[in-house]
């Protein structure tokens, strides 16, 4: 607890607005507070997103819900695009140092974009599994188990799918095209981050 606690005044000092939770079903009730009945709401790729279950509460509470996980391949790009300029952008993180920067690695880029320019508020999941000591820890986390993980899922013919480490492939279907740092506030987003006290996604 004291290390949320120090992660959550950390983000504070950096200007994001940070909460904890103890369960799914808080965090759930929490987030849906932030939706009203006008918003677009635009989802990104996102396993924790989908482990608190919440999409079906989002579709009945809100005036649209974009989430390219749940069209047709053909429709993705189109979507990927009108996400960016969403009322409400629900993402998590692959992870978040000690010290409040949060640490992404995107393969379209679309969930990193939106999450520093575009929707009006921004929403981060973030599981207690996320929070790293430092930068090397955090990309030693995303190497070894966001992106393996991730390429199995996806049935990616990547190196790390088979090997649960990186070799900076130079593979057709690298999924690491795009790192990025959230240093501070981005500053046209209403900017918050929910640490769930449980492992979540990865
Ligand atoms: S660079 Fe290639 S091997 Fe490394 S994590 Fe990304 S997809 Fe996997």
């Amino acid at each position: 607890m004291k290390k949320i606690e120090n992660l959550i005044g950390n983000l504070r000092k950096r200007g994001i607005e940070a909460k904890s939770f103890e369960t799914k079903d808080d965090l759930k009730k929490d987030l849906l507070n932030e939706v009203n009945k006008d918003d677009l709401v635009a989802i990104g790729g996102s396993m924790s997103i989908d482990q608190i279950d919440v999409y079906d509460d989002l579709v009945e509470k809100s005036k649209e819900v974009l989430w390219h996980w749940k069209v047709d391949p053909s429709e993705r790009m189109e979507l990927l695009r009108k996400a960016i300029f969403s009322d409400v952008y629900l993402s998590s993180t692959n992870a978040i140092l000690e010290d409040g920067r949060i640490i992404n690695i995107d393969g379209v880029g679309n969930r990193v974009a939106s999450m520093f320019f575009g929707p009006k508020k921004v929403i981060l999941v973030c599981g207690i599994n996320k929070v790293c000591n430092d930068y090397d820890d955090a990309m030693n986390r995303i190497k070894t188990s966001a992106c393996p993980n991730n390429a199995r899922r996806l049935n990616l013919n990547v190196p790390c799918a088979k090997i649960d480490s990186c070799v900076d492939c130079k593979s057709e279907q690298r999924m690491c095209m795009v790192t990025s740092i959230i240093e501070k506030k981005p500053p046209t987003i209403d900017f918050k981050v929910y640490i769930l006290n449980e492992e979540i996604g990865y």
